[in-house]
């Protein structure tokens, strides 16, 4: 595994969940960050703490304009996204522009620049799978017209776009495509699972599970999904390569597992499925774990209070007199 040191990245989507750690991440490491965002679902709270180094700025800007950035820049990190289910539904002609122009901006602003590029895509590209666990190799089983669409039709343009840049233009890329990725920093209105399980608890409402609970999830800690973004990106390489803890967990047992360490008394609550909801979904990491030597560190029981601990501080929730 190379250690490739970057001088000076773009990150957009920045001030997001993953953003946020992955500023962080490279700041911590002697990288210069300038963080793009148009702060729709993310928040300038979230690199706060950044914001007194000299090494980090934050500028806001809609990735589906095109932008300069003076100077030179050795990585681009795209991840700017309507990533959550809640606001892509909400907003779903933004969501599939940010997932093509705005990955054809951040191309073209590593081609200008000649930098590393790093798409972090999604297991949403593989829909419904009729493949288990899933492999880069397969190809997916995605409804081009239904209500999620937007945002995986949306990575999977941004995957072919990528791919032609590297293969006519010449550009170093890679491209991640990510699981179920939780811990502190996410807003609490993002609407995934975890963030919602954990508000719920916290708040004493129902816990709402979509369908039976009985389809599968994979969840990965923050800090190892950020590690592998960082492999790719120092590794070199265009992957794409699968990133996320292969721990298959039904969303009941989730569920479960957010009221245990909560301690709520919170009950659980089923409602209608959503449409075009995968079944299963659960990674086959064999890929990252020979090129990258990566593999998840955390696991989920651990992870999960690490999270109720941080999400119920920054959300200023109190945890149940119960909990632990
Ligand atoms: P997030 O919503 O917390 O962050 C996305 C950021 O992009 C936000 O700060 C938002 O303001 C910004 N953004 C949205 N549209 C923009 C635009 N047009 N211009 C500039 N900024 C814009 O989501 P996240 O969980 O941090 O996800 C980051 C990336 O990782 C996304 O590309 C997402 O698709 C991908 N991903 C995340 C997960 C996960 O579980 N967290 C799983 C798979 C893939």
């Amino acid at each position: 595994m190379s250690h490739r040191h970057f001088r000076r990245a773009v990150v957009t989507g920045g001030a997001g969940f993953l953003g946020a750690h992955l500023c962080r991440s490279l700041v911590e490491t002697g990288t210069d960050v300038l963080c793009v965002d148009d702060f729709s679902t993310g928040d300038p709270r979230n690199v706060a703490d950044l914001a007194g180094s000299d090494r980090f700025r934050a500028v806001r800007h809609d990735v589906t304009e095109p932008w300069e950035v003076p100077g030179p820049v050795d990585l681009v990190a795209h991840l700017a996204s309507l990533a959550s289910p809640e606001h892509y539904q909400r907003l779903p002609v933004e969501t599939i522009l940010v997932g093509g122009s705005g990955c054809r901006n951040a191309l073209e602003l590593a081609a200008a620049k000649g930098a590393r590029f790093v798409l972090t895509s999604t297991s949403e590209v593989y829909g419904d799978p009729r493949e288990h666990p899933q492999r880069e190799s397969y190809w997916g089983n995605v409804n081009p017209i239904g209500p999620r669409a937007v945002y995986d039709e949306g990575k999977r343009y941004a995957e072919a776009l990528t791919l032609a840049f590297a293969r006519q233009r010449g550009v170093d890329a890679g491209i991640v495509r990510l699981f179920n990725t939780y811990g502190p920093g996410m807003a609490e209105d993002d609407g995934r699972m975890v963030p919602s399980f954990i508000r719920s608890a916290l708040r004493g409402d129902p816990l709402v599970v979509l369908g039976s609970g009985e389809q599968t999830r994979s969840l990965c800690w923050v800090g190892d999904t950020v590690r592998g973004i960082l492999d790719l990106a120092r590794h070199g390489g265009t992957g794409p390569i699968n990133i996320g803890n292969p721990d298959e967990r039904t969303v009941l047992d989730v569920a479960e597992l957010v009221r245990e360490l909560t301690g709520t008394r919170s009950a659980i609550e089923h409602h209608t499925a959503a449409t075009d909801d995968p079944a299963r979904r659960c990674p086959d990491i064999a890929l990252a774990a020979t090129l990258l030597g990566w593999t998840p560190r955390v696991e989920l029981r651990t992870g999960l209070r690490w999270a109720v601990d941080g999400l119920a501080a920054e959300w200023g929730l109190p945890l149940p007199a119960a909990g632990r």
